[in-house]
């Protein structure tokens, strides 16, 4: 059974309209609260949409004119997959994205070292996705829009300074092409959900420099070809110095049975001179490094050939910093944990921050309370995760087989146990919080009824 079926089965049977309900006889605190965000990104749009939920009013400012678009494939795990569900967008992610069945890493020749089920198939209630980036955004966009209004959506505004007093915040924005000023917004609190660069950020901690460059370059890019492998499994080759990432990520190619691949090559480079995201480049910079990975299962130099556009990503985060929260102002998503995307769950983390501060607001009897709250339960595992994420995280299992078989293995027990490999993999998703005991059996984070 395709796991779309499977899955809408096991759906929150959230539409996402669904409020918390107000008691006539007590006004709430909520009542008449409102929240500014700052950035129109995942962590953003999860934001405002929770906050609809719980019946705060919330308005999106992105700086960018058209949001959408940019970036290739991100996976979405099971954690943020169930939030994303009791928003009511399981349909929509299942119609979109590809339920991802198996998660497989094999060394530079080609041989399989570690295969595991993942999502539905792994026992999880939600699956894990591979999915477009932009299309992700256009989504959560789309739903944002009829639940807020479009009113509440204002893209080309970029913050360019906010302050606050015992009341409220007031953020001024500009335009950013042309630096004129275009609007001001008074509201309870503020939310920087601005990305890596985030201003809100700079604000607090103006001499934190530029963001930090982990010495490992990717070229990241989709392509549509034939087939690969079931159409369902990520793949991870190679080794700490040169790998390749690889998943499909498109359902309407699925049902065509073609494969919309999103391909990552990374090789270590210590020295960069742009470390910003982002950039076009030609396949001769790096498909040479590459030109011997022709496996049985994957032609790797013909993929990157069949390959039109190709974009040049350093993997960058910074140091994690030891408060994100200030009286009315908080931060979210990328702008408070800026992580590598190892584990492919950096995404993930901002959706389940957004729950969580939503909940906080909820239950707290103050703005300054719930966003000290949010920070509480959220910075030090994401502290930790950050740091993790600068060693291998579960790709260490691909690691240690090449520094145990560099010229390949018999037999890959000899090499690696079967338990080591299992060990890796579930301390890791136990550390971002996406093992499925947890996942399952934990309460919702947003309590809306
Ligand atoms: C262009 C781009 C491409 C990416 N591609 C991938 C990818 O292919 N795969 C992957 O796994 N991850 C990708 N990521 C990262 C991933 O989307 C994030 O790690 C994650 O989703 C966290 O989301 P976020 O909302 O916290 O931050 P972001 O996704 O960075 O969103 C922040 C938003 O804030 C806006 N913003 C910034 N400054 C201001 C300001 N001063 N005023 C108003 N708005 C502002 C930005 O324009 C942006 O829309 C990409 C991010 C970007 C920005």
């Amino acid at each position: 059974m395709p796991y779309g079926i499977l899955y809408r089965e096991q759906t929150s049977g959230s539409d996402g309209n669904q409020r918390r309900a107000k008691s006539p006889q007590s006004p709430s605190k909520l009542d008449g609260m409102k929240a500014i965000i700052i950035g129109g990104g995942i962590g953003g749009l999860s934001m405002a949409l929770s906050l609809h939920q719980a019946g705060i009013e919330a308005k999106v400012f992105e700086s960018i004119k058209t949001i959408g678009a940019a970036g290739a494939g991100i996976n979405l795990q099971p954690n943020a997959v169930r939030e994303l569900d009791e928003m009511g967008l399981g349909g929509a992610l299942a119609a979109t994205g590809v339920a991802t069945q198996q998660w497989s890493c094999y060394n530079k020749h080609g041989q399989l070292i570690w295969s595991e089920p993942r999502g539905i198939a792994a026992g999880y209630r939600w699956p894990q996705y591979s999915i477009h980036r932009g299309q992700l955004l256009l989504l959560l966009l789309q739903a944002t829009l009829e639940r807020i209004g479009a009113a509440n959506v204002l893209t080309g505004h970029h913050l360019a300074s906010f302050e606050q007093d015992a009341h409220g915040v007031t953020a001024h924005f500009i335009d950013r092409a042309s630096g004129k000023p275009v609007h001001s917004e008074r509201a309870d609190l503020l939310i920087g959900a601005d990305g890596i660069h985030s201003a809100v950020r700079a604000n607090y901690y103006p001499d934190e420099g530029p963001i930090h460059y982990s010495g490992e370059m990717q070229w990241r890019a989709s392509v549509e070809i034939d087939s690969f492998l079931d159409g369902k499994t990520q793949i991870i080759v190679g080794n700490r110095n040169q790998r390749l990432v690889g998943y499909s990520m498109s359902q309407e190619a699925l049902q065509r049975d073609r494969v919309l691949v999103n391909w990552i090559c990374e090789i270590r480079m210590p020295e960069t001179s742009r470390p910003d995201w982002d950039r076009k480049v030609s396949k001769e910079v790096f498909a040479g490094a590459f030109a011997g990975w022709r496996f049985p299962w994957l032609d790797v130099p013909a993929l990157i050939d069949a390959t039109a556009e190709i974009f040049e990503f350093p993997k960058c985060d910074r140091n994690p910093v030891d408060r994100w929260t200030f009286g009315r102002v908080t931060l979210l998503g990328d702008a408070a944990h800026p992580m590598l995307p190892t584990g492919s769950q950096a995404g993930s983390q901002a959706v389940v921050d957004a729950r969580v501060l939503a909940q906080a607001l909820i239950t707290e009897p103050s703005v300054e309370a719930a966003l000290k709250s949010y920070e509480t339960q959220r910075l030090k595992p994401m502290a930790a995760i950050t740091l993790k994420n600068r060693e291998l995280g579960p790709e260490l299992a691909m690691q240690i087989a090449e520094d145990r078989a560099p010229g390949g293995f018999n037999k890959v027990e000899e090499v690696i146990s079967r338990e080591e490999m299992a060990a890796i993999t579930e301390n890791y998703k136990r550390s971002a919080g996406f093992d499925s005991e947890s996942v399952n059996t934990r309460p919702s984070y947003l309590q809306i009824r």
